[in-house]
């Protein structure tokens, strides 16, 4: 236990923070009981096995062997410290920290990410009230559709051209120029000094999943120079690659697990201002493994509605390759040639545009489909293109049934036999597979077991595991093997704690499993100890009796082997040196060899 923070605050900070709904934040979950089940946000699946006891306050993965408490949690998916987490919790239920903590414990990462964050609400308030007053950028809005009750829900604003009002009005409240710097709002520029980087621009403060303002989007008004969208550089608390827009909103819309994912700002605002309201934009068509991650807590469902020429882009489909890689199933929306969603839906309306999302293509027919729009089947040469592409295609389905439907339909279009087709597109599937395997070996809690090599299963070690449990289960058979065990019989490090914490008075005290959890500092402890409180009761209640003195029966034994070991090992060493023993050397010699056979009689008797 190595707290910068008093126990008893983390303790009240973990009892102010609901697992349950701190995760909900970040991941759909199903309840069911007094347990929420969904798809674990710390590895690959497709059927939920992250689960959380809302009883005992504590989650754990039956997929990678994740869990823990809230703090962990928040560790884990913030990629936070321990005494940075306990912060983001404290600051969440505004408990007030501890004078110590704050000095010693608090990184200055996160520090600087709390400053950065009262800068942009700070400057969104700023750009909203701005807003109101230019009718310039009013006009863009209301021009397209969008309403006040819109703007107010997104909290669009307006930068102002001058380029120094907003440092000015926060200087007023006390942001200086380094801060604002640091929140991406004000750049150095080349002849020393600084200038604002959103300048006449129609602002979209961009807000996380937590409700939090990290970072900006801003398009330009009038055809003036620079990019017609600008975004927030990387700050402590903006990382692009890894940002939805409109997640925090469409979070609440989802609707049989389906995403809608569009290009850019506009786009998610026209969507919900016609009342389709589970759209995040991408932030431009590279769409990124992060972002992709972050998805898939969400969803399972993606449909792609990028812009018609976007989407054939190879960086659109390699995003879309992404999500399907991660078990996402994707589809394509096809939007009329130079049209974006933001158009078509104001033009169209809700059912038009929901009428596109139900004819979506899957993404390998959008695939096969931008094939035979660049190859001329007609042609000999083309055919051969288009086969040799189409075949690279398939090869990476996961389904021999989808497969075979494809290959029937691609031999068709280029009029080949469909068994060349299939040898081809079997061979291709064979070298992919070699790939995939050493791909799939980067998964963070496989490896992990690896390293540490504790997934290794040792009878001894298993029946500690086992006493540890029904010391949990059972007050009175805690206090019991309190009594006929010592922490010193328990070979696994992490056992010899938790017995150490089980059996304090004798095995009568109050132990929660939360304090269980906190009493260890890795997530690796963490994520054992919370596998041992996850565990049931290995038998039934009349066969307690004997699964406790098989185990102890398994802890001696190891323990008479490993003495018996030693001595041998002493015995051997000692025997080697013969006449050069010394006085004492040949006492214990002759000490060893005694117990050693004691041993030997002993084993043989049992
Ligand atoms: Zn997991």
């Amino acid at each position: 236990m190595k707290y910068r923070f008093p126990e008893e605050f983390v303790n009240r900070v973990r009892e102010a923070n609901d697992l349950a709904e701190i995760a909900s934040e970040y991941m759909t979950l199903k309840k069911s009981g007094d347990r929420y089940l969904g798809l674990c946000p710390f590895h690959r699946e497709d059927t939920p096995s992250f689960n959380i006891s809302a009883d005992k306050q504590l989650y754990h993965c039956f997929g990678c062997g994740a869990g823990g408490n809230v703090i962990t949690f928040i560790m884990n998916i913030e990629n936070l410290s321990f005494v940075d987490a306990v912060k983001m919790l404290a600051d969440r239920c505004r408990m007030p920290i501890p004078e110590q903590g704050l000095q010693k414990g608090v990184s200055e990462r996160y520090k600087t990410m709390g400053e950065v964050l009262k800068a942009n609400v700070a400057a969104a308030r700023y750009y909203a009230a701005a807003l109101k007053t230019n009718k310039k950028a009013m006009q863009y809005l209301t021009g397209r559709g969008i309403s006040e009750k819109i703007i107010r829900q997104f909290g669009l604003g307006y930068a102002p051209a001058d380029g120094n009002s907003l440092t000015r009005h926060l200087a007023g409240s006390g942001f200086g120029l380094k801060i604002l710097e640091k929140a991406g709002l004000v750049s150095p520029g080349k002849s020393g000094g600084t200038y604002e980087r959103f300048r006449d621009r129609v602002m979209f403060p961009i807000i996380d999943v937590r409700g939090r303002v990290i970072g900006f989007g801003g398009r330009m008004l009038g055809d003036g120079k620079g990019a017609k969208y600008l975004n927030s550089p990387e700050t402590p608390l903006f990382h692009k690659g890894s940002t939805l827009y409109g997640l925090n909103w469409a979070k609440k819309h989802i609707v049989n697990g389906e995403l809608i994912v569009v290009e850019g700002y506009m786009d998610v605002i026209s969507l919900h201002q016609h009342g389709i309201k589970n759209a995040v934009a991408s932030l431009g068509t590279a769409f990124t493994q992060r972002q992709g991650e972050t998805l898939k807590r969400y969803c399972t469902n993606v449909i792609v509605a990028y812009d018609s020429d976007a989407a054939g882009r190879a960086a659109a489909l390699r995003g879309m390759d992404i999500l399907q890689g991660m078990g996402c199933s994707v589809r394509i929306l096809q939007l009329p040639e130079g049209k974006d969603p933001d158009d078509y839906v104001r033009h169209h309306g809700k059912e038009g545009f929901e009428e596109l999302v139900s004819r979506a293509m899957p993404l390998v027919d959008y695939k096969i489909a931008l094939l035979e729009k660049r190859y001329d089947l007609n042609e000999r040469g083309g055919r051969m293109e288009y086969l040799k592409e189409a075949a690279g295609i398939l090869a990476k389905l996961e389904s021999e049934l989808e497969r075979a439907e494809y290959i029937k339909m691609v031999a068709h279009k280029a009029e080949v036999y469909e068994a060349t087709l299939r040898e081809e597109v079997l061979r291709l599937a064979k070298k992919e597979g070699r790939r995939g395997r050493n791909i799939s070996g980067k998964n963070r809690h496989n490896n992990k077991n690896r390293e540490f090599g504790y997934s290794v299963k040792t009878a001894n070690v298993e029946a500690e595991k086992t006493l540890l449990v029904l010391m949990l289960k059972d007050k009175k058979l805690r206090r019991r093997l309190a009594k006929s065990l010592k922490s010193e019989d328990f070979t696994d490090r992490l056992h010899s704690e938790l017995f150490e914490i089980l059996g304090r008075e004798g095995g009568a005290g109050e132990v929660k499993d939360a304090d269980l959890v906190n009493a260890f500092d890795g997530q690796q402890d963490i994520d054992r100890v919370v596998t041992i409180l996850q565990q049931g009761l290995p038998v039934s209640e009349e066969g307690i009796d004997k699964v406790i003195s098989d185990c102890i029966h398994t802890i001696t034994i190891y323990k008479i082997r490993k003495r018996s070991n030693f001595l041998k090992g002493e015995i051997e060493r000692l025997a080697l040196r013969g006449m050069e023993r010394t006085g004492d050397e040949e006492e214990q010699y002759r000490g060893y060899c005694e117990e050693f056979m004691d041993i030997q009689r002993k084993l043989k008797g049992r």
